[in-house]
């Protein structure tokens, strides 16, 4: 189980960058970094079969995670969250093949838990010392949980008003909470500025290439159940849009391993109306977004109101033929209501805002009855209370 990275690659310019140091973005484009591997040496020496018999957990995929050495792959359990089909919700939407990854039961209760035990494994194995980072919420405890189990130091910018559990779980955790008046994009900056003076490495979405590499072993997974095939319609909830990507990512791996076949999802990305500049582009046909002002949902996931890598989020909505939707905050408590007493699920409101986008998509006859759908649930109700 050795790692095929190779180096990596700017994902508007081409451009190589050594993937033996820390690397953030293109300094030139503004742009992230794509890892990128020896997929050929990968498909000669790796079966699925292989993959698919070895312990439960995200580095059973360590060809194709960044991670050279295996005394710094960092684990909580993450990984291998269930894909339940939904039998009662799809009967009351007429649907036959409605699917739901739960990613709530990941440590620390989200998904970010995939992208930060990545980031802070390869992170630690080049030899950052400390860690900063800009959160919503999740992310941050996400982090913070990783570096204690690191033993590395972790800061963490966030709104003051982002929810009580993400504020508590990162003292818990042992690390630096600074509480910004603003948004994420205001801690982004904060964090930025004192990553420069304290020399801390910046683990915000995209500005380093390993967040992305942890949380496109969902799309690996997705393959997997289905499989080795893809459902026919994705929807996403998108703030960074990190999950969105790196599904992509992952099933352009996947084909080029001849694991899978040239069919890909109609991917959609669901943002809250409060907060949609990914929507605003797509309704605009524009291939860059633009800064969302006064962004404001519950949904705490879904409050980034430019995301670095828009580019690429659009890009992958479509190329793929997808979509992009906002829904409103009562959409979303109302579909949180649905998913809890029809399937016993207590999604985060960024998961149940799937359900609300899947619901408008049938009415316009966007999404056929018997096509095979799958909603991302990306977090756990309970952290919101
Ligand atoms: C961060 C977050 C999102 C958005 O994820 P991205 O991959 O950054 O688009 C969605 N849901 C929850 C629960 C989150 O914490
Ligand atoms: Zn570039």
């Amino acid at each position: 189980m050795v790692s095929a990275l190779s180096h990596l690659e700017c994902s508007t310019c081409g451009k190589h960058f050594d993937a033996r140091r820390l690397q953030t973005f293109c300094p030139t484009c503004q742009a992230p970094l794509l890892a990128r591997y020896e997929l050929r040496k990968v498909a000669r020496e790796l079966r699925p079969e292989t993959v698919s018999g070895r312990p439960r957990g995200i580095w059973r995929w360590a060809e194709l995670l960044p991670v050279q050495r295996e005394e710094y792959r960092l684990t909580l359990g993450e990984g291998d969250t269930p894909t339940l089909k939904l039998e009662r919700l799809g009967h009351t939407l007429g649907l036959e093949n409605l699917f739901l990854k739960d990613e709530s039961i990941n440590p620390t209760g989200t998904f970010k838990a995939r992208g930060l035990v990545m980031a802070v494994s390869r992170a630690r194995e080049l030899k950052a010392r400390a860690l900063v980072i800009p959160t919503a919420g999740n992310a941050g405890g996400a982090l913070a949980a990783y570096a204690a189990r690191a033993g590395m130091e972790a800061h963490v910018f966030m709104p003051a008003d982002a929810p009580q559990a993400n504020q508590q779980e990162v003292q818990m955790y042992g690390a630096d909470l600074r509480l910004v008046q603003g948004l994420i994009s205001d801690a982004g900056r904060l964090a930025a500025q004192e990553a420069q003076r304290s020399g801390w490495f910046d683990v915000s979405t995209f500005k380093e290439p390993y967040r992305l590499e942890g949380k496109k072993t969902m799309g690996f997974e997705i393959a997997e159940f289905f499989g080795w095939d893809v459902p026919d319609v994705i929807l996403y909830p998108t703030g960074g849009g990190t999950g969105l990507v790196g599904i992509w990512k992952a099933f352009e791996e996947l084909e080029a391993l001849g694991w899978i076949g040239k069919k890909r999802p109609r991917m959609v990305g669901v943002q809250a109306q409060g907060c949609a500049p990914i929507v605003k582009a797509f309704e605009a046909k524009a291939r860059e977004a633009e800064f969302w002002p006064d962004a404001a949902t519950f949904a705490s996931g879904l409050r980034v109101p430019f995301p670095f890598a828009h580019r690429l989020i659009l890009q992958v909505i479509y190329q793929s033929g997808g979509m992009a939707v906002a829904v409103s905050d009562e959409e979303m408590l109302q579909a949180q209501r649905e998913l809890g007493s029809l399937e016993g699920i207590f999604a985060a409101p960024e998961g149940a805002a799937t359900l609300a986008a899947l619901r408008r998509l049938l009415q316009q006859g966007w999404i056929a009855p018997k096509e095979r759908i799958l909603l991302l649930n990306t977090g756990s109700g309970v952290k919101y209370i």
